[in-house]
């Protein structure tokens, strides 16, 4: 989803970098490409905002676990894309992150034209597409321009004055000793109202309406990650940008494998004699087949080891996690002449006390592994 750099790697430390060494290593980096050291050398002054940015995710907890788990995607589905409008890279993550937390709202809008507002959807995908990514096709109800009168909330165009402020877009409220000043909310700051309201929007210039939208998935995508589709949100006002919609992930359970971050578990049932002998089976993966060496001697429960066959890394889909195959060896529950013939064979061998055999098959199969008491 983006092409940003790493910020371990743009910090030249891996994963496992203390908060001592991404201060140490960002210090050594702002210096060299501190933009008073560097004036005029926009590669210089982008390397610097890069670090910049990679020191302030990193050295806050929260962030740096947010971007382990997601990367760049967790962080802009968080953030509106990339990117800081004004400000620095750390007051714009603190207030996105406020805002995810439900550390409170965005604060009032300024006056004129508003954007439209942002929509957030929990779309639900199986296991299998999170594996391959996919295309879906959202239903997605919103706010769009009322297409009688383009938005504008009137057919004429005639505006009067905004009775409820005078004309003044402000409305005074006392509170106590002081006078309290705030936006008009009927004509929301302008002053002015529309006198002859277009009836397929009452004057308001959208209408609620229902659309498909296409969504790529990228492979590797967990629960809880963020898509973030910008523009696809509600209209705005004329003239002001649409609001963004904001995809939440959820990867539904899946019947026969799980998953934690990148990694697959899933588990095979074994016979005795391929546990015992040693095999190489054929076992299904979320896309397909993959062969399972089960080595001489297994025991039941082990967990064999199938790497790369695991999810694909969201941030590097060529990376992927493993496959761990837990092989439960299975007690067959009924038995050929011959098998029975070899298992008492065996036994023999084993030196092992096992029921009498009896007489009638059916019996003898129902009461072969059960635990004899009376014997
Ligand atoms: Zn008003
Ligand atoms: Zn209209």
């Amino acid at each position: 989803m983006s092409n940003k750099r790493d910020y371990y790697e743009i910090l030249g430390l891996t994963q496992s970098a203390s908060v001592e060494e991404i201060e140490k290593a960002y210090r050594k980096l702002a210096r060299q490409y501190h933009p008073d050291r560097n004036i005029g050398d926009e590669t210089a002054a982008h390397k610097f905002r890069e670090a910049t940015e990679a020191h302030d995710i990193l050295v806050d907890s929260e962030k740096r676990a947010i971007y382990d788990r997601y990367g760049h995607a967790g962080l802009e589905g968080m953030a509106g894309g990339g990117g800081f409008p004004g400000g620095s890279a750390s007051d714009f993550f603190t207030d996105i992150l406020s805002s995810f937390f439900g550390g409170g709202g965005t604060g009032r809008r300024s006056r004129g034209p508003q954007s439209g507002n942002d929509i957030q959807i929990e779309l639900e995908i199986d296991l299998v597409e999170a594996y391959t990514g996919c295309k879906k096709s959202i239903p997605v109800q919103r706010l769009e321009h009322c297409k009688k009168c383009n938005g504008k909330g009137t057919l004429s165009g005639k505006k009067t004055s905004c009775k409820r402020c005078a004309g003044k877009g402000v409305i005074v409220n006392q509170a106590g000793f002081f006078a309290v000043q705030r936006e008009c909310p009927s004509c929301r700051g302008s002053g002015q109202e529309i006198s002859d309201p277009c009836n397929n929007c009452r004057g308001q210039g959208k209408v609620n309406s229902g659309s498909k939208i296409e969504v790529n998935i990228p492979p590797g995508v967990d629960t809880g990650v963020h898509v973030q589709l910008r523009g696809e949100g509600e209209a705005g006002d004329p003239g002001a940008p649409r609001g963004n919609l904001d995809l939440i992930i959820r990867v539904a359970d899946h019947p026969d494998f799980s998953r934690q971050r990148d990694e697959l578990y899933c588990g095979i049932p074994i016979t005795f004699s391929q546990a015992a002998l040693g095999a190489t089976i054929e076992i299904p993966t979320l896309t397909g087949k993959t062969s399972l060496q089960i080595p001489r001697g297994t025991h039941s429960h082990s967990e064999i080891l199938i790497s790369g066959e695991g999810m694909p890394n969201l941030r590097s889909p060529n990376r992927r996690g493993n496959l761990h195959v837990v092989v439960v060896i299975e007690t067959p529950q009924s038995l050929t002449k011959r098998q029975e013939e070899l298992l008492r064979e065996l036994s023999e061998i084993d030196q092992k006390v096992v029921s009498a055999p009896k007489k009638g098959l059916l019996d003898r199969l129902k009461h072969l592994f059960q635990h004899n008491e009376d014997s």
